[in-house]
């Protein structure tokens, strides 16, 4: 059985048919699409190009879709992920309105005992989540919310007809890849638009446009090439030359030489990938931050809200580095206002809008909630995942999340996390993560069966090495140095462990395969009568 049916899910139920298993996916949405599904608020695009944010397993897949832009709107990606769904006969095993409440391994019987919200029970021998890891939107606990008159909205939870802002007052609060996403949108439809931010983020042109066909042709010409060559990259992203020099090597006129290249080319890899040292070297880092604030200011034309949109407490590419279309150039218009609400807090939702610490109040019709996620773990969290032996998910990650290269957790047999904290996914280009992973679990399920066994589970120790080498690595970065949703900085109360594996989808991979060519070094395999007996 499979926990949801977005990209993750219905890839499982595509390659674990060709094992010959009976296969079912479980989706809360009414329709399939996971984040593609959920997230349509004003200006919902992916940030990674469309060429690239695709799957690769169908040679034929990948050369008949046509994407029509560089990067992929909203609303295109949830139709190529429905094509794929009827392409390869998928639909018929996901349940739609279906949201799993509690997942319970039976140890004598060696199965998952999994039940729904209305009541479902059921069984599998293996268990796959992919429930998404920016899935469990969040509003803050703001008091007063259920005071407010006008229609409040988040962006993960985007009403499916569409939001009409024309002549309202209306009020973002956050500025994430999703903020900055839907605030140029917003902001010309709103007689008024003001953004309540509370972090500044660094954002870069994403330059989208129509995809040019000399550019598709000779991409599709090379697609199998070039999708093994983004496998050797840290971001599972290729085209971009491997840099060679580290920041400080270069004088400081070259350096803003190729930063402004990289500006002007469009694309957070590309500009994170101008030199080694970017996300290791806060020196370095520092040059290719200041570039960016010096771009800020010098788009901005009122500077005091300019040096409240230039980010000055977390190195660039620290926190996810957003794409923009005119993000900042919108601060120019005269129906938009910035509001700083790090110095002077939110404290309460008034029935006609907000009101911050000092007492100042914001008037607004329309509310949006672009403050992101439980990330990573939230999913997870939500289901009451635990075996007849005694384990509990919730308990087992209560200090942070443990896993066995992201992908399997100690105590808890034949139970996959597609993409899971400690695993590159959300540091890559998300569908080669999915497919590297959907694999990997594809195989081990098959090596079972080869070997007459039926039982998968990583041993506590390689859980807690596996877990300490991505805490080193991620510390050998500058990644903890920001609050961010990587860290579990943006949810009150949740421990702060940064959750991805940095160390590169390139390495990982290598790490995964050798797992797998060593017999599965790290975890117990066994036929469930041995472990009775
Ligand atoms: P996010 O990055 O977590 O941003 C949430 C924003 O809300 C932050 O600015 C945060 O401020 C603010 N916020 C949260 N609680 C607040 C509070 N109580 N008061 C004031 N401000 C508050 O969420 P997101 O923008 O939805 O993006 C999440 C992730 O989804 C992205 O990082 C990316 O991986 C993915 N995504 C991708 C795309 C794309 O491909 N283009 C688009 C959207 C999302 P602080 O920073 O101070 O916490």
């Amino acid at each position: 059985m499979i926990v949801g049916g977005g990209l993750a899910g219905l890839y499982a139920i595509h390659r674990l048919r060709k094992l010959g298993l009976k296969v079912r996916a479980y989706e809360a949405g009414s329709g399939i699409g996971g984040t593609w599904f959920w997230n349509r608020y004003p200006g919902a695009r992916c940030d990674v190009e469309s060429l690239e944010y695709s799957y690769s397993f169908d040679e034929q897949l990948q050369q008949d879709w046509k994407w029509p832009e560089r990067y992929g709107t909203q609303p295109e990606i949830l139709k190529y992920i429905n094509h794929v769904a009827d392409r390869f006969d998928l639909r018929r095993d996901v349940q739609l309105d279906t949201r799993i409440k509690s997942a319970v391994f039976e140890s004598k019987a060696n199965e998952w005992v999994v039940k729904t919200e209305s009541g479902e029970e059921i069984r599998a021998r293996y268990c796959v989540m992919a429930a998404g890891n920016l899935s469990t939107p969040r509003v803050p606990d703001f008091k007063g919310l259920q005071d407010f008159k006008g229609k409040w909205y988040h962006s993960g939870l985007w009403p499916h007809e569409g939001v009409d802002f024309g002549g309202l007052k209306v009020g973002v609060i956050g500025t994430g890849s999703s903020g900055v996403q839907m605030i140029p949108i917003i902001a010309q439809q709103a007689s008024h638009l003001t953004v309540f931010q509370r972090t500044a983020n660094f954002s870069l042109p994403a330059r989208n446009g129509p995809m040019e066909a000399e550019r598709e042709r000779q991409h599709k010409a090379e697609y199998a090439a070039r999708r093994a060559a983004a496998a050797e990259t840290p971001f599972a992203i290729g085209g971009y030359p491997r840099p060679t020099q580290s920041a400080l090597e270069a004088a400081q006129a070259e350096r803003d030489a190729a930063y402004e290249s990289k500006w002007q080319e469009g694309g957070s890899i590309s500009y994170l990938y101008a030199y080694t040292d970017l996300l290791v070297n806060k020196a370095s880092n520092d040059t290719a931050s200041e570039f960016v604030r010096n771009k800020i200011r010098g788009m901005v034309k009122d500077q005091r809200t300019a040096e409240l949109l230039a980010p000055k407490d977390h190195p660039i590419g620290t926190k996810r580095l957003c794409l923009d279309t005119h993000y900042y150039e919108t601060y120019n218009r005269p129906n938009v206002s910035l509001v700083d609400v790090r110095f002077d807090a939110i404290q309460e939702i008034t029935e006609t809008g907000l009101r911050l610490a000092s007492g100042a109040e914001h008037e607004l019709d329309a509310l949006v909630f672009a403050t992101g996620f439980d990330a990573m773990t939230g999913a997870l969290r939500e289901i009451d995942v635990r075996t007849t032996d005694g384990a509990a998910l919730r308990e087992h990650w209560e200090g942070g999340p443990l896993t066995y290269l992201g992908l399997m957790v100690s105590s808890f047999p034949n139970m996959f996390v597609v993409t899971g904290p400690g695993s590159p996914g959300v540091k890559t280009q998300m569908i080669a993560s999915i497919e590297q992973h959907v694999n990997w679990i594809a195989d081990a399920i098959e090596h079972l069966g080869k070997h007459q066994l039926d039982r998968i589970e990583p041993t506590p120790r390689a859980e807690s090495e596996w877990v300490h080498h991505v805490n080193q690595v991620a510390d050998s970065t500058l990644y903890p140095l920001a609050n961010s949703w990587y860290m579990g900085a943006n949810i009150p109360g949740k421990p702060r462990v940064f959750m991805p594996y940095v160390g590169g989808f390139d390495r990982y991979k290598k790490r995964c395969d050798e797992v797998a060519a060593e017999g599965y070094e790290g975890f117990t395999l066994s036929r469930h009568e041995t472990v009775a007996a």
